[in-house]
C-alpha cells in the first residue's frame, strides 16, 4: 500500500485511540455494575391471546423456552436473588422493541407491585438514547424480589436484550452511549455530505453509492438510536424497528455497490461484479419479509439474512483481493475502508456483541465503522481528485509551455515565424477593416555569409543574438517583432504609415548599425536593409511578406544598408517611381 500521509496517520492514530477507549470503556462498565439477563433461560408464563394490563400471569414455569406468544402475551420473570445487583437501587434495560406493549413489574419483598409499562407509538419518558427502554423500580424500604417483564404480540423471546443495573450506572450508561452515538452520526453526516459532493464534482457511481450507504446507515442509527423519538415520538416500537431493519439490508446493498462500482476497470471480471451487485440486491430483497414479520419463523429468517449477509461481505472481500491482486488502486483504498466494516459485520454476525457499549452493543460498532468507511473513502477520493487536479494543471503548463516554444526561435528567443504570424493577425485585421494601418518591415542582414566565413558560424549566431536584443526593444503594442529564419528578421507596425513609417524604418536600420558587435568579429559594422510593404483592406500575410521581400531585393540591389518601400499593389514595373531611398 502507498505510504501513509501525515494527515492519514494522524486521523489513524485518533481513530484508533477512540476505539481503543470505546472497547476499554465498554468492557470494563459492562463487566462491573451490570447483570445480563438471558430471556430464554428466564422463568416465563404465555398466554395465547393478548391479557389485561396488570393481569396476574398464569402459571409460570423455568422449565423449556416460551412457546407461543407471538399474538398473545409472555411473562419473564428474573428473580433476583439470581441476580448480582442491589435490588435496592434497580434498573432494568430493554434493548428491543418489536412487542405491542411492555409491562414491567417490579415486585417488592413485602409484597407491593409496581407497574409500569411502555406500548408502540408511545415510550413516554421511558425510551434512553442507544436503542433502550429504562424502567426503574422506585425507592421503598422493601427489596425488589422479582422483576416481571410482559410483553404483548413479542416477535421473538431469542432477539430480547435486556440487563439490570443500578441507577448511578444507568445515568453513566445513557450519557456515554449519548455521547457515542452523537459523535458517530455527525462523523457519518459529514461522510453522507461529502461523498455527496464529491459523486457531484467527480462524475462518478460509486461516491453515489457511498453517499446512499452513509445516508441510509445515518437514518438506520437516528432511528435505532431513538434520537428520531425526539421529532416524531409515535415511531416507536416495532414500525421503528421495522425501517431498521429494511434500512440495515439496504445499507449493507448499497455499501456493496459502492465497492464493486469503484472497481470498474479491467481488474475484475464482469461475472464476479454481477454476481455480488446481484447478491446485494438479494440482501434487500431478504430484508424485507423481515422487516415486515411480526410473527412466524423470525429466528429462520434473521439467520437466513445473516448467512446472506456473510456471503455478500465474502464476496465484497473476494472481488477486493482479486482486483488488488491485478493492481487495481481502487481495490487498495477500498480495502482499507471496507475491513473494518467487513470485520465489523462479520464479527457481529458470531459474537453477542448486543449488551456490551453499555447496551449499545454492535448497533453503535457498525455506526463507528460505517463512519470510518464513508470518511476513508472520503478523504481517499479527494487526494485522488486533488492528484488529478495536479496532474491536469501541470499538463496543461507543459502544453503552454510547448505552446509557447513552438512559436519562438531557440537561438534569439524572438517569435518565430509560427509565432509572429499568429502574433500580427490582429494587427492585420484592424488594417483590413480600415481602423489603423499596418505595415511589414522585412531585415536581412548585409553580407552576413562573409561573417561566418571570416569569423566562424559561432561568432555569427552571436552577432545574430546581438541584433535580436536591438530588435527586441521596439516590441511593444504598436510593433511585433520576430526572427522569421536565418538572417532574416521581420517587424509589423500598427498605427504608422507614410512619412512615420519610413522616419521609424529608418531609426532601426540606425539602431542595429550602431550595435556593438566588438566580442564576435572586433570593429567593424553589420549593415541591415529593410524592404517595406503596406497592408491593405484585402492583403494577407503571404502578399505582403511577397511585397516587402520585393522592395528588400530591391534595396540589396542598390547597394544594401538602406530602406525600401513598396506601396501595397504597386507594379514592379514602377518601382524606380516609388522607392523612396532614405539612404
Ligand atoms: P546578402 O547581403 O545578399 O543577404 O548576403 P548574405 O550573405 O547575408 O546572404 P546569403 O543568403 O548568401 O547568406 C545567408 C547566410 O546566413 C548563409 C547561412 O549560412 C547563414 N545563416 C543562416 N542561418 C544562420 C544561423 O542561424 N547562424 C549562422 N551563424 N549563420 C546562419
Ligand atoms: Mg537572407
Ligand atoms: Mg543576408
Amino acid at each position: 500500500m502507498a505510504a501513509h500521509s501525515p494527515a492519514r496517520t494522524r486521523l489513524l492514530s485518533v481513530l484508533s485511540i477512540l476505539a481503543a477507549l470505546l472497547l476499554w470503556g465498554g468492557w470494563a462498565d459492562a463487566a462491573a455494575a451490570e447483570d445480563v439477563l438471558d430471556p430464554p433461560s428466564l422463568c416465563h408464563a404465555v398466554s395465547q391471546t393478548v391479557a389485561q394490563p396488570m393481569a396476574t400471569p398464569p402459571a409460570i414455569t423455568c422449565k423449556g423456552e416460551a412457546q407461543g406468544y407471538q399474538f398473545g402475551s409472555v411473562w419473564l420473570r428474573a428473580d433476583l436473588h439470581r441476580h448480582n445487583v442491589d435490588p435496592h437501587d434497580l434498573v432494568l434495560k430493554v434493548h428491543s422493541s418489536r412487542f405491542d406493549r411492555l409491562e414491567v413489574a417490579f415486585v417488592y419483598a413485602d409484597g407491593r407491585t409496581i407497574y409500569q409499562h411502555v406500548r408502540a407509538g408511545d415510550f413516554g419518558t421511558h425510551w434512553r438514547t442507544g436503542g433502550q427502554i429504562a424502567f426503574e423500580a422506585p425507592v421503598r424500604d422493601a427489596p425488589v424480589r422479582y422483576v416481571t417483564m410482559r410483553f404483548d404480540r413479542l416477535a421473538s423471546v431469542n432477539l430480547l436484550r435486556m440487563r439490570l443495573l443500578s441507577r448511578g450506572e444507568a445515568a453513566i450508561q445513557s450519557t456515554a452511549l449519548s455521547i457515542c452515538v452523537t459523535a458517530a452520526l455527525t462523523l457519518l453526516l459529514i461522510g453522507a455530505v461529502y461523498n455527496t459532493s464529491l459523486a457531484v464534482s467527480l462524475r462518478r457511481q460509486f461516491p453515489v453509492w457511498q453517499a446512499a450507504w452513509a445516508g441510509s446507515v445515518l437514518l438506520w442509527g437516528v432511528i435505532w438510536s431513538q434520537l428520531g423519538l425526539l421529532i416524531v415520538p409515535e415511531m416507536a416500537g416495532t414500525f421503528s424497528s421495522q425501517i431498521c431493519t429494511a434500512l440495515s439490508c439496504l445499507a449493507v446493498t448499497f455499501a456493496a455497490s459502492s465497492a464493486v462500482t469503484a472497481l470498474d476497470g479491467p481488474e475484475l471480471p464482469r461475472p464476479a461484479r454481477w454476481f455480488t451487485l446481484g447478491l446485494g440486491g438479494f440482501v434487500s430483497f431478504l430484508g424485507l419479509p423481515l422487516a415486515l414479520m411480526r410473527s412466524g419463523p423470525i429466528d429462520a429468517a434473521a439467520l437466513a439474512l445473516g448467512i446472506a449477509i456473510l456471503t455478500l461481505l465474502a464476496c465484497v472481500a473476494g472481488c477486493l483481493a482479486f482486483a488488488w491482486r491485478r493492481g487495481s488502486i481502487e481495490a487498495r483504498t477500498f480495502a482499507g475502508a471496507w475491513s473494518i466494516p467487513i470485520l465489523t459485520l462479520g464479527g457481529v454476525e458470531f459474537v453477542d456483541t448486543k449488551t456490551i457499549f453499555w447496551g449499545g452493543g454492535s448497533q453503535l460498532l457498525i455506526l463507528f465503522a460505517a463512519a470510518w468507511q464513508t470518511i476513508w473513502l472520503a478523504v481517499a477520493a479527494s487526494k485522488t481528485h486533488a492528484n488529478l487536479r495536479i496532474e491536469h494543471d501541470r499538463a496543461r503548463q507543459a502544453e503552454a509551455q510547448a505552446h509557447e516554444l513552438a512559436r519562438r526561435d531557440p537561438l534569439t528567443g524572438l517569435r518565430n515565424r509560427r509565432g509572429f504570424i499568429e502574433a500580427v493577425a490582429p494587427m492585420l485585421e484592424l488594417a483590413q477593416s480600415g481602423s489603423s494601418p499596418a505595415a511589414l518591415l522585412l531585415l536581412d542582414i548585409d553580407m552576413f555569409k562573409r561573417i561566418n566565413d571570416t569569423h566562424g558560424h559561432d561568432a555569427g549566431d552571436m552577432v545574430l543574438a546581438t541584433i535580436a536584443r536591438r530588435i527586441e526593444r521596439w516590441e511593444g503594442p504598436m510593433c511585433k517583432v520576430s526572427r522569421l529564419g536565418g538572417e532574416e528578421f521581420a517587424l509589423m507596425t500598427t498605427g504608422m504609415t507614410g512619412f512615420a513609417l519610413e522616419q521609424f524604418a529608418e531609426s532601426v536600420r540606425l539602431g542595429i548599425a550602431a550595435c556593438d558587435h566588438h566580442e564576435a568579429i572586433g570593429t567593424g559594422t553589420v549593415t541591415v536593409s529593410i524592404g517595406i510593404a503596406e497592408a491593405g483592406r484585402d492583403s494577407s500575410f503571404r502578399e505582403l511578406y511577397r511585397l516587402a521581400d520585393e522592395a528588400l531585393y530591391r534595396a540589396k540591389r542598390l547597394g544594401r544598408d538602406r530602406v525600401m518601400f513598396q506601396g501595397h499593389g504597386q507594379p514592379p514595373a514602377m518601382d524606380g517611381m516609388q522607392m523612396s531611398t532614405l539612404h
